[in-house]
C-alpha cells in the first residue's frame, strides 16, 4: 500500500481535496453544442465532458473533507487506484474490491449488478479504513467484487438556459453521451458495475452500525 497524506495526525484519502486546490471556476456561456467555459479556459474531454477546473497540489493548506478532488478521482477510476491510498487497487479473480454503501433489499435482487458509483476501489489495506474515514460509508457498508467495470457516466451540476441566462440547476448523474451532459460541468466519473459479487463484511472486520445489526438479527 501506498501512504496516505496525513492532516494533523489523521489519514487523508487521496482524493479528498485540499483547500489550495480549489480554484475560481472559468464562467460558462451557451453555445449551439452545450455549456463552454468562456475564454481561455479547457474545453471538452475527448468524452466530449466539460470538466470542473482544479489545481492540483495534494497536502496544500487544509484537506476539505467533504469536497472530492476532480482530477484526482478520475484518475483513481480510470487507472484503479485506491481511493484512500492511491495504490493499486485490490484485485482477484472475481474482480477489484469495492466498497459500497449497502443498498441490499427485496426491491433490488440484482443489486449492485448494474449500479452507478462515483467512488474508486479500494485496496485491502485501506479497507477498514475507508469505512471510517468515507462519511457516506457510516450508515453500513458490504465489501464487492466487481468483475466487469464500465466508466460510462459524469457526475455534475446541470445547467439550463433561462431568461436572464444560464441557471444552474441540480447535480445529478447522467451517461456520457447522453445530450443532456452536454449541459453539465462535470464534478466525477461515474462507474457502471458488473458481474459483482457481495462478500461478508465481517470476514473483513468491518464492523456495522448498530442500527443494522438490530435490524438483521431475527
Ligand atoms: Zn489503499
Amino acid at each position: 500500500m501506498s501512504q496516505p497524506l496525513t492532516h494533523k495526525g489523521r489519514p487523508v484519502p487521496y482524493i479528498t481535496a485540499w483547500s489550495r486546490e480549489i480554484v475560481a471556476q472559468p464562467n460558462v456561456m451557451a453555445t449551439a453544442g452545450g455549456l463552454a467555459y468562456a475564454g481561455t479556459a479547457p474545453g471538452r474531454d475527448p468524452d466530449g465532458v466539460l470538466w470542473q477546473v482544479w489545481a492540483r497540489r495534494p497536502g496544500s493548506g487544509e484537506p476539505v473533507w467533504n469536497r472530492v478532488h476532480g482530477l484526482r478521482q478520475r484518475q483513481a477510476m480510470r487507472k484503479f487506484l485506491c481511493q484512500v491510498c492511491g495504490g493499486p487497487a485490490d484485485r482477484n479473480e472475481q474482480g477489484w474490491l469495492w466498497l459500497l454503501e449497502d443498498q441490499r433489499d427485496e426491491e433490488r435482487r440484482e443489486w449492485p449488478d448494474g449500479w452507478m458509483t462515483v467512488h474508486p476501489p479500494v485496496c485491502r489495506s485501506c479497507l477498514v479504513v475507508a469505512t471510517r474515514l468515507c462519511p457516506h460509508l457510516r450508515r453500513g457498508v458490504v465489501p464487492v467484487r466487481v468483475g466487469e467495470v464500465i466508466l460510462d457516466g459524469v457526475y455534475g451540476q446541470r445547467y439550463r438556459v433561462g431568461p436572464l441566462g444560464l441557471l444552474g440547476g441540480e447535480r445529478d448523474t447522467l451517461l456520457m453521451g447522453d445530450w443532456q451532459s452536454r449541459w453539465m460541468v462535470g464534478g466525477q466519473l461515474a462507474a457502471s458495475l458488473d458481474r459483482c459479487t457481495v462478500l461478508d463484511p465481517a470476514e473483513f472486520g468491518i464492523e456495522q452500525p448498530a442500527a443494522r445489526r438490530a435490524a438483521a438479527a431475527p
